[in-house]
């Protein structure tokens, strides 16, 4: 995996499309921002990838390249739709938060607590009014 730019667009992940955009795509030594979040919206975030909806099959795992040792592996994606937009993130994110203090952008912080649960149609139906149809088109389950 390759760390990317908070904000930036996910080509990673999703082509050109231009309604993703990547949060918390954290590599070693990355001068990320640090900084305390609100219980809240860590609880949020944590119950979002529990079990997050993924578009596909994830293109393998990654372990944490901040940890000194034995740092976690994660292999899946969070996808959260906010005004327009699709923030994608690995769910790593929760462990750069809370053992590394990565603090993700504030708009990041606003979607995830306007997100509706993981799973149901209110997720599915934000997902495609702010630019998710790449993500769905296509999809069998
Ligand atoms: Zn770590």
């Amino acid at each position: 995996m390759t760390s990317l730019k908070d904000l930036d667009r996910c080509t990673y992940l999703a082509g050109d499309c231009e309604a993703i955009l990547a949060v918390g795509w954290l590599g070693e030594d990355d001068g990320f921002p640090r900084g305390d979040v609100s219980p809240v919206f860590f609880e949020k975030l944590k119950a979002l990838c529990a079990d997050p909806w993924a578009p596909f099959a994830a293109a393998g795992s990654h372990q944490c390249e901040l940890c000194q040792y034995d740092g976690p592996w994660f292999s899946t994606n969070l996808f959260v739709p906010f005004n327009g937009r699709i923030y994608a993130a690995p769910v790593g994110i929760v462990h750069y938060i809370a053992a590394h203090r990565y603090l993700p952008p504030q708009v990041f912080i606003d979607a995830v607590l306007a997100c509706p649960p993981m799973r149901s149609m209110p997720y599915h139906k934000a997902l495609l009014a702010n630019g998710g149809r790449v993500l769905v088109r296509g999809l069998s389950n």
